[in-house]
């Protein structure tokens, strides 16, 4: 079969609509061959459709974007741009750990798209590797003359740096005039007002805008008026915004593919349930707390089956034999650490389930620590990401972009284990999240003001944006 075993892709002989419901441009109009996980896309239960106008926005979108990628390198000639057309760009400079970089593209891609922009992509690092190329006919990577060297010298210091009134959206002799949008962890409230009315009037004549972040900035848009309202025609349901367009977006290149289809089938295929735990402490070496707490939240809530307990001794030497095999409950676990796989793995093998039902549990890889932009670790990342999405409900690890960019392809509501701040085990150990979104961690909440406006921006002042379940000053859509 052409589909990942397990998930048939067929119902009764219906043909698989492969674009997710007009998502996705049709397969005939990419080159045959380059991209299997494309081809070989597999049924998600849990998808939600996209609305007409969205379909409509990313056809005009991949149009533009194979008019204009081409043309990039005109950015180093900016004399022979005299006849100026009309191609404006966003550039996506890639930043932090592979979540981190699933979030800030998305939202790179939705300003492009709110804007008329064509988004290109920082080929520097391991993503031309990672993903296929989701526009038809055309690259979305910067062209090579955007250096690493080059790209390096887009920072903070930088006299492009927006809304610090050195030259803003000014170029250089020897390039076009741009402005440079800093949202990594150094970003100040001048920063902020990226989410003003009168800068995106400013903006929009700028031909390049470079945008660096290590946050999830979707929330943000809502405050640009004429953003807020083209999203609401564009995502009538707020809280897919990151399940729809990562699914337009992220398909794994055929080395990423090869390496989930083998996990997959060799670990996956047989279950009549996936559960997907992701376990991320933010800090090296075992913490037994987290594996008491990922317990208390897998039991609180029934999310697995029970075990007999000790009074029933009789039962805890049931033998349920080698026949008459039922499949069970699969649960896919990832962490950088082994220590939560072999406790929850233990703790199934030692006594049987009340039901009598089994529980399988595998992690694909402990790489002990992050090393982003090792091919062979971004590999197992991405994978395991993308596995991870193709479970039928998912425990997650708060404040963690992995899990985020997981249960937003997955369109899985996860129950979030909740950071604990003294060792102990909160209470309660997990919460169901409200949406599928991603949180916007360093929210600007009343922090700052627009000069069109007399009171600071707040959270409050929409009712779709909520604290996150995981980090109180943080805000989602749902
Ligand atoms: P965040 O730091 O949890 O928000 O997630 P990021 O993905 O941005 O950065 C963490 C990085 O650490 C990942 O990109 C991986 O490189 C690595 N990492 C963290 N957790 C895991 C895991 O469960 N599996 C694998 N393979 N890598 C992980």
């Amino acid at each position: 079969g052409d589909v990942l075993p397990g998930k048939t892709s067929t119902e009764a002989g219906k043909i698989e609509d492969r674009t997710l419901g007009g998502l996705l441009p049709d397969l005939a109009e990419f080159e045959p061959g380059v991209c299997a996980s494309r081809s070989q896309q597999p049924h998600r239960k849990n998808y939600f459709q996209p609305s007409k106008e969205l379909i409509r926005r990313l056809r005009r979108y991949e149009v533009r974007h194979r008019k204009c990628a081409g043309r990039a390198r005109n950015f180093f000639h900016p004399q022979s741009q005299s006849e100026k057309d009309d191609c404006r760009y966003v550039v996506w400079i890639a930043f932090s750990g592979l979540g981190n970089r699933l979030m800030t593209l998305m939202g790179a891609f939705l300003y492009a798209l709110l804007t008329d922009r064509t988004l290109l992509v920082d080929g520097t690092k391991d993503m031309s590797e990672l993903f296929c190329e989701p526009i038809p006919k055309s690259s979305w990577l910067l062209p090579p003359e955007f250096t690493e060297e080059w790209l390096k010298t887009v920072n903070e210091s930088s006299p492009q740096r927006f809304a610090h009134n050195s030259t803003d959206g000014g170029g250089s002799s020897v390039t076009a005039d741009f402005s440079y949008i800093h949202f990594t962890y150094t970003f100040d409230h001048k920063d902020e007002t990226f989410f003003c009315d009168e800068s995106q009037d400013q903006l929009e004549s700028v031909p390049w805008v470079f945008m660096k972040s290590d946050n999830y900035l979707v929330p943000g848009y809502y405050f640009v008026s004429r953003f807020n309202s083209d999203l609401g025609a564009l995502f009538p349901d707020r809280g897919l915004m990151f399940h729809l367009l990562g699914n337009y977006l992220f398909h794994p290149s055929d080395a990423a593919w090869a390496w989930i289809t083998r996990f997959y089938r060799s670990y996956l295929s047989n279950q009549d349930r996936l559960l997907g735990i992701q376990i991320r402490t933010f800090r090296p070496g075992p913490l037994p707390s987290f594996s008491e707490q990922l317990q208390q939240c897998i039991l609180n809530n029934s999310i697995l089956p029970k075990v007999v307990a000790d009074g029933h001794s009789e039962l805890k030497q049931q033998i349920s034999g080698l026949r008459e095999l039922k499949n069970g409950t699969t649960v896919l676990m990832t962490s950088l650490e082994s220590y939560y796989y072999d406790n929850l793995r233990e703790y199934y093998l030692s006594r049987p389930t009340e039901s009598g039902e089994s529980v399988a549990i595998h992690q694909p890889s402990h790489e002990g620590k992050q090393r982003t932009d090792n091919i062979g670790h971004d590999i197992k990342a991405w994978a395991e990401i993308y596995l991870l999405s193709l479970s039928d409900s998912l425990i997650t690890s708060g404040w963690s972009t992995f899990g985020y960019a997981a249960q937003a392809l997955a369109g899985v509501r996860p129950w979030i284990l909740l950071k604990s701040e003294d060792d102990q085990v909160p209470d309660p150990p997990c919460v169901r999240a409200k949406s599928v979104e991603p949180c916007y961690h360093q929210f600007p909440i009343g922090n700052f003001k627009c000069p069109s406006k007399d009171a600071a921006h707040d959270r409050n002042s929409f009712a779709y944006l909520q604290p996150c379940e995981d980090v109180f000053f943080g805000a989602k859509l749902v």
